[in-house]
């Protein structure tokens, strides 16, 4: 069985094919400027390419991408037949969906409904949808949704203390984002663990970034909110601040709401604060020569996660593994030991130099002593969405 994945922003388009039965990409890449001018980057047969290649809409950048999938030297398929099924990455699924689902009108008509509460994301991923449904009528389109794996979260964990009445008529919770790299990453922990009652935090260090108690397998507590600007300091993202700061911000600067929620949104996080660029690694050469702005954002950033590794141990009563994962949490060693660093208190101990080693695999970088596991796991929400698609549509 061959699986298309999507994942559709508002000018980009990452994409993979994929077999979910023997887990082989065949193809991967991704389109980027779309409706400015277009740019592909394709990996395929072991072989790189970058392309400029016009792409007014998401519908010539999927045709480019079938079209170089099924010809020329890059090709891995003879026809889009052989594609089965595609899967769908949807940011936002509401209080709807719990797990992922074939999509059909109701679903889409759903979807609609909750562009209210993801304006930026969910209306490229119905545009990514229709135009699969219409280039390649026939074949089932799967959704699999950020939030759905934290729709086990505790009322007491998703509600903000704000009128009941808001939650009931206009839906404002906590619903968290990432839901696919927790599961994915959580469900890897509890096999290293080789326990099923475990108590796993998943740190999910990217640009966005946010984290996650997970329970016996089950999402418990999560930092993003009713949006992913709740929690962790991003790359660009403030995370948790006083509400008060945003009405204060809109005095002071002559903004309007939706202009200060972008302001905290695009222009604050490790790029606010450090003035020197949302890239963790730049952050870093910086504080590195002696920049002590860049320090302080690296130790705001550290500070704020450690802060929610203790909150959510005490959620669990308890933590049997740490786990890192995305850019940051896979490949920034100085950022997992400054987090781990004065946690030893509650048996967190990390080893130094297997914390050094870089490869893409899991692995274990706690001392013997540990009690608790500190484990770095590479994310693959490729991989879930390609097996969600599949067990949905084998029987079809
Ligand atoms: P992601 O959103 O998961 O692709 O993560 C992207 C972020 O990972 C980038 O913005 C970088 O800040 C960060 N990153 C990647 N490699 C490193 C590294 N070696 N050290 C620090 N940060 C890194």
């Amino acid at each position: 069985m061959l699986v298309f994945i999507l994942n559709a922003g508002s000018s980009s388009l990452k994409y993979q094919l994929m077999n979910p039965e023997t887990t082989e990409v065949l193809a991967s890449g991704l389109c980027e400027r779309i409706g400015i001018d277009g740019k592909l980057i394709h990996e395929s047969n072991d072989k790189k390419i970058k392309q400029e290649i016009e792409m007014p809409t998401h519908k010539e950048a999927i045709e480019v991408v079938l079209n170089i999938l099924t010809k020329g030297e890059e090709k891995v398929i003879d026809s889009i037949s052989q594609i089965d099924a595609i899967g769908h990455r949807v940011v936002h699924g509401g209080e709807f969906f719990n797990s992922s689902v074939i999509v059909n009108d109701d679903v889409i008509t759903k979807l609609e409904g909750l562009i209210p509460l993801a304006p930026l994301h969910n209306p490229a991923n119905i545009m990514g949808i229709k135009i699969a449904q219409e280039i390649m009528p026939g074949k089932p389109n799967v959704a699999v949704f950020d939030t759905a794996f934290h729709q086990t979260m505790p009322a007491s964990n998703y509600m903000y203390a704000v009128p009941y009445e808001d939650y009931k008529d206009y839906g404002v919770r906590k619903y968290g984002f990432h839901g696919t790299s927790h599961y994915y990453v959580s469900n890897e922990a509890r096999k290293m663990l080789n326990k099923e009652d475990s108590k796993v935090i998943v740190c999910h260090l990217g640009n966005g970034s946010s984290i996650c108690a997970v329970r016996d397998g089950k999402s418990i507590d999560t930092s993003m909110g009713l949006t992913p600007l709740e929690g962790l300091v991003m790359g660009t993202r403030s995370g948790d601040i006083d509400a008060g700061v945003l009405s204060y911000l809109m005095e002071k600067k002559n903004m309007t709401a939706a202009e200060t929620v972008n302001y905290l949104n695009k222009k604050s996080g490790l790029l606010g604060v450090s003035g020197i660029s949302s890239d963790l690694r730049e952050i870093i050469e910086a504080a590195a020569s002696g920049n002590e702005r860049a320090q302080t954002t690296i130790d705001m950033k550290c500070s704020r996660i450690r802060k929610y590794i203790c909150s959510y141990a005490g959620s669990l009563e308890g933590v049997d593994a740490i786990c890192f994962t995305a850019g940051i949490g896979e490949n920034a060693d100085l950022i997992r030991e400054k987090v781990c660093d004065g946690l030893e208190f509650m048996g967190v101990e990390i080893d130094s130099d297997k914390n050094k080693v870089r490869n893409d695999k899991n692995r274990e970088i706690n001392k013997d002593s540990s009690k608790t596991k500190i484990y770095v796991i590479p994310t693959n929400e490729e991989l879930v969405i390609a097996q969600d698609t599949y067990k949905l549509t084998k029987a079809l």
